[in-house]
């Protein structure tokens, strides 16, 4: 009979928003349709893996159905919007993440096409708030098409995908600096969202052996008061559709467009379209890591438990007592953009029989997880994604408790950590340059080594040294992790120290070590 592929569908879900209907149905179709477990990915959203060609349709059709769009979840447009997802009733975090949910709604399709494609032309309408439509359709500035069905993507859409995230100050949560777009909401002294400072030109996509591609942290551009906050973001969507480079895709993402134009004229261009001035860039405190594990308060009498999820993959006995739980208690749930998960609107006495159910599943208190794990990433990889060239999720267990072997070694304590990601393939959807210690698949079994990125992610990494074999993993992390305990200052993150040693003497230690 004719061949049937098996294709991976991901969802679309603003600031990991999972409504409880959707989390069961996600939970059916990956027993019915897909393999049996769920994958949380790095941007708050289901995959489902091994859908078959003849079940797709009905797959994507429930989705919908369901509020959970698929639209934009691939190809050259806006995917899913980050957000903290942590649900807390602070004024700030509640704009953040309605202000992500506007953005997605702008910048989704509007044809029919997605929708016909896979509901049988029935188009599900989700009405779209007005003040969206307003700014989706608003062409004072010249800057739609104003007889296609796509205003703002016309008919060759974006020159490559494009990824936006929105927080709140200190709140990095989101990897806001790895985005075209970041978004950060500024509020009054009484805590009342005024307006977003704005960051362009975040990616973290490469190609190996090619100098000129490289993965670059954001730009500051300004700041726009908050009911401009959707013009502004279609003014620099609209900057990338029309100038970013359409001939080699290599190239196309908008960070190479600000990295070519300088910052200065890029925000030139962008104001053409957005018919304003940008203010100057608010001051903003440091920066800290969030992970929302184990419980926390909401602010409105519910709690809140953040689980960890290794490599965002949930099945077996940990999906059936979650899915109890979920159903029992009628729960909300959130993923977070390092592939773990929260559940929300837990009332006082629920939380010991929720804490049981799931640990019988074989969740660990998170107080148990070795912290190396807790901000670990990996990219799914071999055998899922055809542009890998070596393993990452599965290879990554094994990695950190070499890691965390090496450690006591050298006599770091239980408690200290580093964060780590693994990828296959420099694309670096795990985002592995941000990694204090970041591994990027170059060849069967070896690693690209890069070091530098911080705690808090707001450094680049740098490449440490190529083609590193996965058996000699050690050779590295030892000499690395010997002078770290070493020669560190008070407290002194694994990146700071290899910053502020530089990358010869490191090699030297590295050189030597035996
Ligand atoms: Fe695939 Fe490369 Fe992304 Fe990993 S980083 S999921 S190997 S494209």
């Amino acid at each position: 009979g004719a061949r049937n592929y098996s294709f991976m569908i991901r969802t679309k879900n603003p600031f990991g928003k999972v409504p409880n209907r959707l989390y069961l149905v996600m939970d059916d179709l990956a027993d019915q349709f897909g393999s049996g477990t769920l994958r949380l990915t790095t941007r708050q959203t289901f995959q489902l893996h091994g859908i078959l060609k003849k079940n797709l349709k009905t797959v994507m059709g429930t989705i919908i159905e369901n509020m959970g769009s698929t639209l934009g979840a691939c190809g050259d447009l806006n995917r899913n919007v980050l957000a903290p997802a942590a649900p807390f009733t602070r004024k700030d975090y509640v704009f953040a993440q309605q202000t992500a949910e506007n953005i997605a709604t702008l910048l989704t399709p509007q044809s029919g096409f997605y929708f016909d494609m896979w509901v049988n032309g029935e188009k599900i309408t989700l009405e779209d708030p007005p003040e969206v439509v307003k700014a989706r359709n608003d062409n004072s500035h010249g800057t739609n098409f104003p007889d296609s069905p796509e205003p703002i993507y016309g008919t060759q859409f974006l020159p490559r995908k494009f990824k936006i995230a929105v927080t709140v100050p200190t709140d990095n949560s989101v990897d806001i600096f790895t985005n075209d777009i970041g978004a950060v909401v500024i509020s009054d002294d009484n805590g009342e969202p005024q307006g977003f400072n704005l960051y362009v030109g975040g990616g973290m996509g490469r190609t190996h052996r090619v100098e000129t591609t490289f993965p670059r942290l954001s730009t500051p551009l300004g700041y726009v008061p908050k009911e401009d906050i959707l013009y502004a973001i279609k003014a620099i969507v609209v900057t990338q559709r029309d100038n970013g480079r359409r001939d080699d895709r290599k190239y196309s993402r908008m960070k190479y467009l600000v990295d070519s134009w300088g910052i200065e004229k890029f925000r030139g261009v962008v104001e053409q379209s957005y018919g304003k001035k940008f203010e100057p860039i608010r001051e903003l405190p440091q920066w800290e890591f969030k992970s929302y594990l184990g419980w926390q308060k909401q602010g409105d009498g519910s709690w809140f438990y953040g689980l960890h999820v290794d490599s965002g993959r949930i099945g077996g006995k940990m999906k059936k007592a979650l899915r109890e739980v979920i159903e029992k208690y009628n729960l909300n749930v959130r993923l977070t953009p390092n592939q773990n998960l929260i559940l929300c609107d837990i009332r006082n006495a629920w939380k010991r029989p929720i804490s049981k159910v799931l640990a019988q599943g074989g969740f660990l208190e998170p107080k148990f997880v070795d912290s190396l794990n807790i901000t670990a990433m990996a990219c799914p990889a071999l055998p899922l994604c055809p542009l890998a060239i070596t393993e990452a999720e599965r290879g990554i267990p094994d990695i950190l408790k070499r890691v965390r072997a090496v450690f006591e070694k050298v006599g770091l304590k239980y408690n200290e950590s580093v964060v780590i990601r693994v990828t296959g393939c420099p694309n670096g959807c795990a985002r592995p340059y941000m990694a204090e210690l970041g591994l990027v698949g170059d060849g069967p079994n070896s690693y690209q080594i890069w070091l530098g990125g911080t705690p808090n992610q707001t450094t680049l990494a740098r490449t440490f040294m190529n083609k590193v074999k996965i058996q000699e993993l050690e050779k590295v992390f030892e000499p690395l992790f010997y002078y770290w305990k070493r020669k560190r200052q008070a407290k002194e993150s694994f990146g700071e120290f290899t910053n502020r040693i530089g990358f010869e003497d490191l090699q030297n230690w590295v050189d030597k070590w035996d």
